[in-house]
This record gives C-alpha cells, sequence and structure tokens, in this order.
C-alpha cells in the first residue's frame, strides 16, 4: 500500500512529504546533498487537509512552494518543541507575512506559552525582524500533553517523548491510516519504551529520530551521547518491530552524517527492520486510504474536538 508519490494533497490518501530532515543545525555541502542539509519539517496531508510538523529550516521551501500554488493560508504547524532546529526556519516562512488567515501554531507543554518562545526568538538583538511584525498572522494554541484533536480532516493524538526539554509525538490519522511523528527522543536501554510502543502501534509510517549510531551512542566512537535526548537506526529498528510498523523513516540525521553514511545505516537497519528508508528532503510517501474507509472517517470526525 506504501508507495513514492510524486505529488501529495491527493484525497483518499495519506501523504507525507520531507522538506527538512536533518537533526540540530543546518547541514549543507556536497557531501549531505542528497538527503538534504535542512532541519525538520515535515508535510502531512489527507481528505484535503494538511499539518505541517516543525518548523526548521525545511519550512522556508514549503512555504514557497504554498505561495507558489496559491495555498499560504489555512495553515496549520505543530510543533514537536522549540529546541532551535525545530523553529529556526519559521521567520523565512512566507506565508506569515502575506495572505489574510491566521496561520495556527500550535505545540505541547514547554515550560512557556509557545507565543512567548516565538517572541524570543524573533527579538533584536537576535533577529531584526520583531514577532510583532506577523502578530496578526500568527494565532498560537498551547496544548495539553494528551489532547486529542482534529484538523480539518485528520485527528491527531499526542505523547511526550524522553529528551532534555518537554517534547511531543504527534500521530495523525486519516481513516484506517496514520503517521507517527516521533523525533527528538531517547530510547531506554535494553527495553522498549512501552509509551511509545502503545502510541506507534500500527501506525503506517513511523518517522524516528536516529541521530546516533548505537556505536555512537554508548561512547564506542567519540564521547558518549547517552543522555543527549537522541536515540539510534537499533532502537527505531526494534520499536518499529514491536509496534507492527509497515515503514520506519529514520529521520533527524546527525549533522555530520554523510549521504554515504546515511545508506550505510539504512543498510545495517534493514537487517533489524527490512521496510526501512531514510527521510531525505523532498521524499514522499503515500498510504492509500480505501473510499469506504475514508467516508466512515469524515463521518466519526465530528466526535473529535477541533484544534481550537
Ligand atoms: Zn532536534
Ligand atoms: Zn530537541
Amino acid at each position: 500500500m506504501l508507495k513514492h508519490a510524486p505529488e501529495v494533497n491527493v484525497e483518499e490518501g495519506l501523504d507525507v512529504r520531507f522538506w527538512g530532515v536533518r537533526g540540530s543545525l543546518p547541514s549543507p555541502g556536497p557531501e549531505t546533498a542528497m538527503v538534504g542539509g535542512n532541519t525538520a519539517c515535515v508535510e502531512v496531508c489527507g481528505g484535503g487537509s494538511r499539518v505541517i510538523l516543525d518548523a526548521g529550516s525545511g519550512i522556508r521551501a514549503l512555504g514557497d512552494s504554498l505561495m507558489a500554488k496559491g495555498e499560504g493560508e489555512d495553515l496549520t504547524i505543530l510543533l514537536s518543541h522549540v529546541h532551535w532546529d525545530h523553529v529556526m526556519g519559521l521567520p523565512f516562512f512566507a506565508p506569515l507575512y502575506a495572505g489574510k488567515t491566521p496561520i495556527t501554531i500550535a505545540a505541547g507543554p514547554l515550560g512557556l506559552p509557545v507565543e512567548s518562545a516565538l517572541e524570543r526568538q524573533m527579538s533584536p538583538p537576535l533577529f531584526p525582524v520583531s514577532y510583532d511584525a506577523v502578530r496578526s498572522r500568527v494565532k498560537t494554541v498551547d496544548l495539553a500533553a494528551d489532547r486529542h484533536f482534529r484538523v480539518g480532516a485528520l485527528t491527531i493524538t499526542m505523547l511526550p517523548l524522553i529528551h532534555p526539554d518537554p517534547v511531543i509525538a504527534y500521530r495523525i490519522a486519516f481513516g484506517s491510516s496514520s503517521v507517527v511523528y516521533a523525533t527528538d527522543t531517547e530510547h531506554l536501554e535494553g527495553q522498549l519504551d512501552e509509551r511509545l510502543l502503545r502510541f506507534a502501534r500500527g501506525a503506517d509510517i513511523l518517522i524516528y529520530d536516529a541521530q546516533y549510531t548505537p556505536e555512537e551512542y554508548r561512547g564506542e566512537v567519540g564521547p558518549s551521547r547517552k543522555g543527549w535526548g537522541h536515540s539510534t537506526f537499533l532502537a527505531g529498528a526494534e520499536l518499529a518491530r514491536a509496534a507492527n510498523i509497515k515503514t520506519l523513516a529514520l529521520f533527524h540525521h546527525d549533522p555530520r552524517r554523510t549521504d554515504a553514511e546515511v545508506a550505510a545505516i539504512v543498510q545495517r537497519c534493514r537487517e533489524h527492520f527490512p521496510s526501512t528508508v531514510a527521510a531525505r528532503e523532498n521524499l514522499s510517501l503515500r498510504v492509500e486510504v480505501p473510499p469506504s474507509v475514508a467516508s466512515r472517517h469524515r463521518a466519526e470526525l465530528q466526535q473529535v474536538a477541533a484544534l481550537p
């Protein structure tokens, strides 16, 4: 059912498109050109609705693409958290400076209102354009960590992950199909994260933080990365197998990771979970939703509260 799709936003399917896949820091250059150097931004479309996951540097190209198609309004951005690499692209997101409809930006509990976090990022002397320039076009929503809500035809659930600052995983469903976005999370050594396992169970696509190799994580190559809040492809493969995931997309690649190294990691990961891909810029994945399932999903949507 899963295939590579040239275009997203076709009805009766769940489409995922990667605009930024890098962790921590943008990493342009000839050695990263195939996977891409932009930080986290993923577009998910289903049933004619769209959500944008995170606003790393990859969101700039998405914004330009939406503007070119005349679709720069009625946008919802869900932030996993507000670490730099997940919000740095927002001031360069063209729809923020155009259109009349507010763009909704929502996040789980951050320790401060999401509006304050965005305001801090866009404030002198850190950034030349102040948040006041876009305030009228941004509607911010602070979500409790256990919210279940809908954005158009998409239903969304949330789960806090394991990271130095609060971070949220999102599960986005349309009909019987779903994608789980679980980045910036550290696995538990020697055991599965049972909460994430339950949350992700049966998803078609699991987008998972695979910043480190197991050897890097343990400190056999460079310093130990334990406690840094990121995971490995091996932990992703074990989770994907236990949760009966259809496709595992390795995400949040380390900024130093070359294209050749990402390819080698995918090969290693496939030994543990064959249906593994590396998230890379412009990669689209599509899960088809049978029309009968889609229409049942639409009928049930009224029971789910819309994002306020
Ligand atoms: Zn990150
Ligand atoms: Zn982070």
